[in-house]
This record gives C-alpha cells, sequence and structure tokens, in this order.
C-alpha cells in the first residue's frame, strides 16, 4: 500500500499510522524558517549599502531595526573598554604561545602509526566544537543581562551587539574577534604542556590520543569566533574560506542567517553548524528553555529583547 502524500490530513484518532509518518516527515523536511521569515525578521546583510538597510519595511519613525545606527548597538559598542582590550591581548597572547609549545611537545611524540587515531580526534574534536559553540551562545543569548557584575559588559556585550548590529563583528580586528574564545582554552592547553612537562614518556604516550583530541578541540574552539567572522563578510572572503563555506566544512553563510531571524532563539552553532539541525528537530533548546523557566521563573532573551527595543 502507497503512503498517502506529505500533505496529508492532520494526525487524526482513527487513521494513526500513516498520519503519524506523515506527521513526521513533514516535521523533518520543513524549513526551520521560511524565505519570508528570514527576509522580515533578520538583516539585509548582503545590501552593499554600508548594511545600514532595515530588512523589508523601513522603520523611519522608531529608528532602524538593526545596524550601526542603532541606537542600542551604539550603546553597547562605546561599553568596549581599555581593560577588556588588556585582557583580550593577554588571552590570545598566552593561548598562542601555549598551541605552539604543545605542537612541538605533539611533534615530537607522535608516531605514524596512530594517524587513524589522530583522525577521529579531529573529527570528535570538530563536532564537540560545534555543540560547545552552541551551549555557550545559547547560554549567553538566552540567559543573563548586561547589569551583571563582571560578566555582562564583559562577555555577554558582544552576543548583545551581535544581534541588533550583526556586521559589527566584520568591523572587528583579530584581537577583539577572538580574545575571549582563546581564553576558554588556556587552561586546557596550560594543563596539557603539564602533562608533557611532567609525566613519564611512557605516561605521555597512553594519554597521546587524548591530548590529541583537547588540541584539535582547542583549535576549533578558538577558531570559532573567526569562522562566525566570516559568516558574517559578504564581501571580499578569500575564495579558500568560501570553498569551505560552499562545503560545509565551516559555518556557511545562509545558514547561520537562520540563527539571526528575531527572535534568535534557534541554530546556536557556529563553528561548522553541522549540529544545528538535529538539535532544532529534536528541540533540544526549547526544552531546555521551558524546564529553566518552569523551575526558575525567568523568561528566555528578556535582556536581549530589551536592548533589540533601545531603538531611539
Ligand atoms: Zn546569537
Ligand atoms: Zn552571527
Amino acid at each position: 500500500m502507497a503512503l498517502p502524500p506529505l500533505s496529508c490530513s492532520p494526525l487524526v484518532k482513527d487513521d494513526l499510522v500513516y498520519p503519524l509518518t506523515c506527521h513526521v516527515a513533514n516535521n523533518l523536511l520543513a524549513p526551520v524558517k521560511s524565505q519570508r521569515d528570514i527576509l522580515e525578521n533578520s538583516m539585509l546583510e548582503d545590501d552593499p549599502n554600508g548594511n545600514c538597510a532595515g530588512a523589508v519595511v523601513p522603520q523611519v519613525t522608531v529608528g532602524p531595526r538593526w545596524g550601526p545606527q542603532h541606537r542600542g548597538a551604539q550603546e553597547l559598542a562605546n561599553l568596549y573598554s581599555t581593560g577588556k582590550r588588556t585582557q583580550e591581548c593577554i588571552c590570545v597572547g598566552i593561548c598562542l604561545t601555549l598551541m605552539a609549545v604543545n605542537f612541538a611537545f605533539i611533534l615530537f611524540y607522535i608516531r605514524l602509526e596512530q594517524l587513524s587515531t589522530i583522525l577521529v580526534a579531529a573529527f570528535c574534536g570538530i563536532v564537540t566544537a560545534d555543540f560547545g559553540s552552541g551551549l555557550v551562545h545559547w547560554l549567553a543569548d538566552t540567559w543573563g543581562s548586561i547589569e551583571l557584575p563582571v560578566i555582562g559588559k564583559n562577555f555577554l556585550r558582544p552576543f548583545r551587539e551581535h544581534h541588533i548590529d550583526p556586521t559589527s563583528i566584520t568591523r572587528h580586528d583579530f584581537i577583539e574577534t577572538n580574545g575571549d574564545n582563546f581564553m576558554v582554552t588556556v587552561p586546557f592547553l596550560a594543563r596539557m604542556l603539564w602533562d608533557f612537562l611532567t609525566l613519564s614518556k611512557e605516561d605521555v604516550q597512553n594519554k597521546f590520543p587524548w591530548n590529541c583530541y583537547v588540541f584539535l578541540l582547542a583549535i576549533f574552539v578558538a577558531m570559532t569566533n573567526q569562522i562566525h567572522k566570516w559568516s558574517h563578510t559578504y564581501f571580499g572572503l578569500p575564495s579558500w574560506v568560501v570553498f569551505l563555506q560552499e562545503y560545509r566544512i565551516i559555518l556557511p553563510r545562509r545558514h547561520h542567517r537562520i540563527h539571526h531571524v528575531a527572535p534568535h532563539e534557534t541554530y546556536f552553532c557556529i563553528t561548522t553548524g553541522w549540529l544545528n539541525w538535529p538539535l532544532e528537530k529534536m528541540r533540544f533548546w526549547s526544552a531546555l528553555e521551558t524546564v529553566i523557566e518552569l523551575t526558575t521563573g525567568v523568561k528566555p532573551r528578556a535582556d536581549d529583547l530589551k536592548w533589540a527595543q533601545k531603538r531611539t
């Protein structure tokens, strides 16, 4: 017996099996955001007009909905302090040094017969980095506020600014783009160096696959915001970056645009984006938000919405 077409009637009691199949198939095949949603509720980043356009409907009376002229975005950009810049410079310096020294140790201890292990470690590192990027991005976008001491202005501010001025990231230099991601890797790379310096040769060999995984994970975590920046860059990208984006090895531009559809509630993974579709279809983020809202009473994205509304 042939299956009914995908446009079959909704789930009903008497005819449970096939409509259930249809329901699941329709759900899996449905686009996460419609073309209309994307056009009406996210900024036209590939607009050559300085990325100032206010999507389809111009909002002349209440100020632009997105872009560098948004009042909230300007206020947030002005909160980037010298102290924060200093912290980013120190973290980038320490991280690059640790990466170079650990890489030298890895080259010293590497054995050709471990190649398959290293490839598995690389793959697991990419997938873990993608999930980690989604988790941190979701936490920072959804909870907390700029008013929180220390983390508010220093670590949540760029997430709020990014939603109302998505292409501001393309105007940030290497330090501002990557400082925080480099910082996250420092404790893990320091621990690895400690192992290389203090363990016996035999113990180093036993721990080698794990250290390869951690090292590659650290590289992908450190690169995540650079990859994210490229996903917002519609002009002048090197052709090898566009190649990696088009073959979905790193976060593609059209794929990441789905996250930027207000209210920014899905597609949080920004390293490769590989996990975005399965996590969305599992309702992973919305289920977590429901549990947290029911247990704490805190509304998701309340602070994000507050900044989005500061248009005049
Ligand atoms: Zn976001
Ligand atoms: Zn983005």
